[in-house]
């Protein structure tokens, strides 16, 4: 179709011998011209839609920008409400100070809150009690509720995290004996959704170990000083819970390669890494805390987290293989009531990209499937057309959490 009117001829034919045809090559023209003012008008519907979409990206990468550019913010604790105006006491440095406040906030304000301070020493918010920013970043579980026959296909990965992690913890007698000292931290590398969770978890249990998880990310982004407490916060929750197994997920979200930016972030993220190293490298070694922790970008890390006496022992946690994925895929319908159609071997096959939580993702999509059609076995075709539905689901959402490709 022609995307302008101009391109259409005039509808007069001087050669026309009647009225009547001048007549019927206008409306056929009309016509024309009606069929492409209807096109015109849903592409500016779908220009309109699509304009909306980059508008409110637009405005969530302005707001994102502006966040990013926000200089930090300081932690002060109030001491004292005065007739002149607050006093704080910033953390690290210990300064006090006398700021003034704004009725409204003063009447929010009690001696022992924490506050958010700017450069020039002014109270811009209230915090959270500490004990919720803990409870918020900070996921403690007595023995989880995980074994190892739960994980599949990680066999070589489970024997050295039993070694470097659950040796010590239940025999520590026999490094002593030896003379030598258990490997510090063990650090879990792979693709998402593998495992590297799971083991950690299995290995808390079968020691009758505390697990306490942290997650990298939610370390940074915080107030001056705040990651590096938190780290503190972390290993005394430890003590506090012997035995105990510390996992940091997302470790490359505080221990990155320095980037060339010396923004005050970046000294933060820093601060909050050198934290962990010297909680690391301070700890008793007699075994009753064992460290692991968890990257899916092993190429982003600092080699500095690396050296011995840290995280020195590095164990690969790839997709699973072919004879992973059909455990994977038996383990996860262990409850579930299936057909004696289903072949394992030829699921297996098909999910040839399939992660660990990619095959646990198509087991439950499949016993939907059977519910939606009323019925209580699952059968074959279920889970085939589960692994359909997933994948187009990823092909057409990038956010998505399944990852075949
Ligand atoms: P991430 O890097 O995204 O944190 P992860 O490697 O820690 O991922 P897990 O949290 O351990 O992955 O796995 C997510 C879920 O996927 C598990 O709860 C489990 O149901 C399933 N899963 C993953 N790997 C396996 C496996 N090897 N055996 C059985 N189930 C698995």
């Amino acid at each position: 179709m022609t995307d302008t009117v101009d391109d259409v001829d005039l509808p007069y034919d001087e050669n026309a011998t009647s009225q009547q045809e001048q007549i019927e090559v206008l409306q056929e023209r009309l016509e024309v011209l009606e069929s492409q003012n209807e096109e015109m008008r849903d592409r500016l519907l779908d220009a309109n839609a699509e304009n909306n979409k980059y508008q409110q990206k637009l405005e969530r990468l302005t707001h994102e920008n502006k966040k990013l550019k926000q200089s930090p913010l300081f932690v002060a604790t109030v001491q004292e409400l005065t007739d002149e105006g607050v006093v704080i006491k910033q953390h690290g440095n210990n300064q006090e100070a006398l700021t003034e406040v704004t009725a409204e906030m003063r009447e929010d304000l009690a001696p022992d809150d924490r506050v958010a301070v700017n450069n020039s020493l002014s109270i811009v918010k209230r915090l959270e009690k500490e004990t919720d920013v803990r409870a918020r970043v900070m996921q403690v579980e007595h023995s989880p509720d995980i074994a190892y026959e739960d994980i599949g296909g990680l066999d070589d990965q489970m024997q050295e995290v039993r070694e470097t992690v659950e040796m010590p913890l239940e025999r520590p007698e026999m490094f002593e004996e030896v003379g030598i000292q258990p490997p510090s931290g063990v650090l879990l590398h792979g693709p998402p959704g593998t495992g590297k969770t799971m083991l950690a978890k299995a290995v808390a249990n079968q020691t009758d170990a505390t697990f306490i998880k942290m997650a990298g990310s939610e370390l940074v982004h915080k107030f001056i000083g705040e990651g590096a407490k938190l780290v503190r916060d972390l290993f005394e929750v430890a003590r506090e819970n012997e035995p105990a197994v510390i996992f940091i997920d997302e470790i490359d979200a505080i221990a990155s390669k320095r980037t060339d930016s010396k923004t005050s972030g970046d000294a933060e993220v820093q601060r909050t890494m050198m934290q962990l190293l010297s909680e690391m490298d301070g700890f008793d070694e007699r075994g009753e805390i064992r460290i692991i922790a968890a990257t899916n970008r092993f190429d982003m890390l600092d080699p500095a987290i690396l050296r011995p006496g840290r995280f020195d022992r590095l164990i690969e946690v790839p997709k699973p293989d072919y004879a992973g994925r059909e455990i994977i895929f038996r383990i996860h319908t262990r409850k579930m009531n299936v057909s004696d159609t289903v072949d394992f071997e030829v699921l297996a096959e098909l999910a040839e990209e399939a992660s660990g939580a990619d095959i646990k993702a198509i087991c439950t999509e499949a016993g939907m499937f059977a519910i939606r059609e009323d019925r209580t076995e699952v059968t074959m075709t279920d889970f085939k057309e589960a692994y359909d539905k997933l994948q187009r689901t990823d092909e057409t959402d990038v956010t998505d959490s399944l990852a075949f490709a």
